[in-house]
């Protein structure tokens, strides 16, 4: 990798470690020409299936919208923002399991419901009765929202 500095194309991995319950490599570099220090973050990139609503409509798969959902149902709870990240990669990567293409809400919700259910039990059950009266994961999401606003 090329040095953010100095523009020097060799640098030299001196640490490397796994973080995010490996999903994540965090490596120390040296540049062999003005010898900074920096780190680089690697993540495998996961292309999510698409989303099919009970409605049959497709939507993208929407991270920032489960991790909405989840903050707002752990709100005041004792989780920390890692845990909530470390929940989130085994969503994607239950999420991509499931399918590369196309993944029904309903089993999206299941997912999302059952990494709470690890994170908090709490919260668990304080949502899982809001969630199963909701047709798919946006609509509790939405609902979700509201309910804390
Ligand atoms: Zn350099």
């Amino acid at each position: 990798m090329r040095c953010p500095f100095c523009a020097n194309p060799e640098t030299k991995v001196i640490d490397s470690r796994l973080i995010a319950e490996g999903s994540q490599v965090k490596r120390r570099r040296a540049c062999q020409e003005c010898e900074v220090r920096f780190t680089t973050f690697e993540t495998v990139e996961i292309s999510m299936p698409k989303i099919v609503k009970s409605n049959r409509a497709r939507e993208s798969f929407d991270e920032a919208k489960i991790r909405r959902g989840i903050d707002r149902a752990l709100e005041k709870r004792p989780v920390s923002s890692e845990q909530v990240e470390m929940a989130i990669d085994r969503i994607k990567r239950r999420v991509q399991a499931t399918s590369d293409r196309e993944v029904d809400s309903q089993r999206l919700g299941e997912i999302v419901m059952s990494e709470l259910k690890t994170l908090d039990p709490v919260a668990y059950v304080r949502f899982a009765s809001v969630y199963k009266s909701f047709q798919d994961v946006a609509e509790f999401v939405s609902a979700v929202n509201e309910a804390n606003e």
